[in-house]
């Protein structure tokens, strides 16, 4: 029983010679939605899911989401830490071996490119792997942070080697306003039909915000030079909150 990585070319830590794919898998999914792993999906990210769009592009893709979700639903809190943490192990092996080969590979992580913490046991299995992994940076964007149905903020927190984003939208907003008086520490990941949306919608917000420049075709989303995240950094340092748009304008 094991969980599979996802190499994901827009947040791989080591990108290949000629730029193209993912050398390591730095990330991990889990399929997405109200009926999987996604308690807290609005309308609006249910309607432009881009990791749901590959879900359904991809059976290989789709296989390996489910095969980790069913693998953890069955499992409880202390056996969701072992599996979680030979992954990691696997992950910090690989960048290894690359860093023999004279690689420079920075040790970020990224959880769940696909898919949302589906439980508290789960959410407090990955805060103890991250605390036991202080040489890896995480980071996370959860929509899983509403007291009423799953709010998995206090078991994430005070952990140095991890950043989390709450993925906001329209349908949210209240809740994610809310969730950050009770968490100051938590950045926002807004989604907006716009930039300029984005930008209205938080005029009264204090912080510093970044336009992901990914998203707004500003930044490939990999190259020799490295994955857009890695080259970017904002989301894995946490430098502030960032602004997603759904028309990519
Ligand atoms: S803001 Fe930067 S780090 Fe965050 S998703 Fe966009 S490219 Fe990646």
């Amino acid at each position: 029983m094991t969980l599979r990585r996802s190499a994901d070319r827009k947040v791989t830590n080591l990108p290949s010679p000629n730029g193209k794919t993912a050398k390591i898998a730095n990330s991990f999914g889990l399929p997405a939605g109200h009926e999987h792993s996604c308690p807290g999906a609005t309308a609006t990210c249910e309607r432009v899911c881009y990791a749901g769009k590959l879900e359904k592009l991809y059976k290989g893709v789709r296989e390996v989401l489910l095969g980790n979700l069913q693998t953890l639903v069955a499992l409880d809190r202390a056996a969701m830490v072992e599996l979680i943490a030979e992954m990691i192990d696997d992950f910090r092996a690989d960048c290894q071996r690359a860093e023999r080969k004279g690689a420079q590979v920075p040790r970020d992580f990224r959880i769940h490119w696909d898919g949302d913490f589906f439980s508290l046991d789960y959410a407090a299995a990955w805060a103890e792997v991250i605390r036991a992994d202080p040489d890896i940076r995480f980071w996370v964007y959860t929509r899983s942070f509403d007291p009423e149905r799953l709010d998995v903020l206090p078991v994430l927190a005070g952990l140095a080697n991890l950043t989390v984003y709450l993925s906001v939208d329209p349908d949210n907003l209240t809740a994610a306003k809310a969730a950050r008086r009770r968490c100051p520490w938590v950045h926002w990941a807004y989604l907006a039909e716009t930039f300029a949306d984005g930008r209205a919608d938080l005029a009264d917000l204090p912080g510093k915000r970044y336009p992901c420049p990914e998203n707004g075709r500003r930044l490939p989303l990999i190259t020799e030079k490295g994955s857009a995240c890695i080259r970017c950094g904002v989301c894995p340092c946490g430098r502030g909150d960032v602004v997603f748009s759904i028309a990519k304008r």
